[in-house]
């Protein structure tokens, strides 16, 4: 079936024309009809399966259909709610892409930045707001936002919001709302705790879920790589460099890992730069569109901040080090192989890891392959406290360990108290924990990567041709398969700010 037998206005037509789609994602299959048909909706949709467009069209094409009697006046009709500024402004950017055609303004609401531009957005009306909670209650409470007369509410990753501990924040905006309006839930993955909070608000809704309970995208290539903590930078770099690779993703656990991991990598010649809570909205923003532009070769995140990435073609992504939090692990890898095209994602695990890797087969029901990287494999002695000799350092002078530490070790205590999480079987759901966000609340800080690191000399010319290491092979998929049009989304830079209205919203929980 094709977007024009679904119904669709032909301004909506015409851009997702030029954005080169040709058919429906299944879950557009299955979601446009039922929200044009006004019914609330319960959809279990993995990111990368084109979910955002599952929504937006339907909606956009409900405003144009059915417009305010009185234009001039403008209100907000649709809310959409996201856990992160990031997924918050790749939102308004699909709102932006697909409505450029349409007489509707949009604009998004986070923290992080003033608030008087999104004061004045607001003040010359809007029809759709797209907004992380805690600056929308804000705006709201304040008689900013008036939310009485929302039509259509969207919540975004919800399974997402319940794990940042937004529970409270949504049951407050939805007090907000008026009674009468069509709820849309979208989530990973139908927890007990996301079938709870869909009782809460939505009404008799129609329950979509095409991403089969905590399976892995089948476009993704997964491997894990056994290496010690301790080796993992060298690893890194060296694939890298190995494979050419320009663009990857690399996800940390901790704030401060992201930080030294994307310090190293700067410091031996490969442009990086970290995306976490800590930094600036502008300089997530920057770091996003340096990625997005292919300025920087690595982005590396935490969890929570790499929510809402939505990068075409993306085609590498590294687990540093593995999330304790096993279905971190769907997310995560579900940032690479998206809209049908091909992806790869590695994982490192280091010894004391090893029971986080169990978890993650348990939960996605597959054995993931093993990659064995010459000179990188630990040893069978590699699970005693004492390391195995480094692997040979490139040219000389290096492979000291830099006096990291082990990680579970010491400061890594956090990772081995993960252990009896093995035991928590098949039906384990994730705590609603606040402060789990970026890792607030994880025990200690492992040490990997420490300050140490920075006294290894710098590894400027990659690992010497002919040292045999390693053979992930090199992601050679052609520039511009599997999306016609290239993925250009206007401006790139993953920050649309107001549509048309040319406010900018900022970051914020
Ligand atoms: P989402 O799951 O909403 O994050 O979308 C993932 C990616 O799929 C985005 O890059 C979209 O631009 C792309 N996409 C959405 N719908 C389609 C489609 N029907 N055909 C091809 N790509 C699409």
């Amino acid at each position: 079936m094709s977007f024009a037998e679904l119904g669709l206005h032909q301004a909506l037509l015409t851009a997702v024309a030029r954005e080169g789609y040709t058919t429906p994602t299944p879950i557009q299959l299955r979601a446009i009809p039922v929200v044009l048909e006004g019914h609330d909706l319960l959809a279990a949709a993995q990111t990368g399966t084109g979910k955002t467009a599952g929504f937006t069209l339907p909606m956009l094409h409900r405003l144009m259909a059915n417009p305010t009697p009185a234009p001039a006046k403008r209100y907000p009709r649709v809310l959409v709610l996201t856990p992160t500024r990031e997924l918050a402004a790749q939102v308004a950017e699909s709102i932006a892409t697909y409505g450029k055609d349409l007489p509707l303004k949009s604009m998004v609401i986070f923290g992080g930045v003033g608030h008087q531009p999104q004061i004045d957005g607001l003040r010359r009306g809007v029809d759709i707001i797209i907004a992380t909670p805690g600056r929308l209650l804000e705006l709201a409470t304040d008689r900013y936002a008036d939310l009485s007369r929302i039509e259509t509410f969207i919540l975004d990753e919800a399974d997402r919001m319940l794990d940042m501990g937004f529970i409270h924040d949504i049951k407050k905006v939805l007090r907000m709302l008026p009674a009468k309006r069509q709820n849309l839930l979208f989530s990973a993955t139908f927890s007990d705790e996301i079938r709870t909070l869909a009782k809460t608000f939505l009404h008799q809704p129609r329950e979509i879920d095409i991403a089969p309970r905590n399976s892995t995208i089948d476009t993704v290539t997964q491997k894990v790589t056994y290496v010690e903590q301790r080796h993992k930078k060298e690893l890194l770099s060296h694939l890298m460099r190995q494979g050419d690779w320009q663009q990857v993703l690399v996800f940390a656990r901790m704030k401060h890992g992201a930080n030294r991991i994307c310090d190293y990598l700067n410091e031996v010649g490969l442009p990086a730069a970290a995306l976490h809570g800590n930094k600036s909205q502008s300089a997530r923003t920057k770091a996003l569109a340096d990625f997005k532009a292919k300025k920087i070769r690595a982005l590396v995140a935490t969890d929570i901040a790499a929510r809402g990435i939505d990068i075409d073609q993306l085609p590498h992504v590294i687990n540093f080090e593995l999330p304790n939090v096993p279905e971190d692990y769907v997310h995560r890898i579900g940032r690479t192989g998206r809209a049908g095209n091909d992806g790869e994602a590695l994982s490192f695990c280091a010894p004391d890891e090893r029971a986080f890797l169990r978890d993650i087969q348990r939960l996605i029901k597959r054995e993931i392959p093993v990659l064995a990287v010459e000179g990188f494999t630990p040893s069978a002695a590699a699970d005693r406290p004492e390391a195995p000799r480094p692997p040979r350092p490139p040219q000389g002078g290096r492979g000291r360990g830099g006096g990291q530490g082990r990680d579970g070790r010491g400061g890594g205590g956090g990772r081995s108290s993960a252990a009896p999480a093995a035991g928590r079987g098949e039906s384990w759901n994730r705590p609603a924990s606040p402060q789990r966000a970026e890792g607030a609340a994880r025990p200690a800080e492992h040490r990997s990567g420490g300050p140490a690191a920075r006294a290894e000399p710098a590894h400027t010319g990659g690992f010497a041709p002919g040292t045999g290491r390693g053979n992930l092979p090199a992601h050679n998929k052609p520039a511009g398969a599997g999306r016609p049009g290239g993925g250009g989304r206007p401006g790139g830079g993953g920050r649309p700010g107001q549509h048309r209205s040319g406010s900018r919203g900022g970051g914020g929980r």
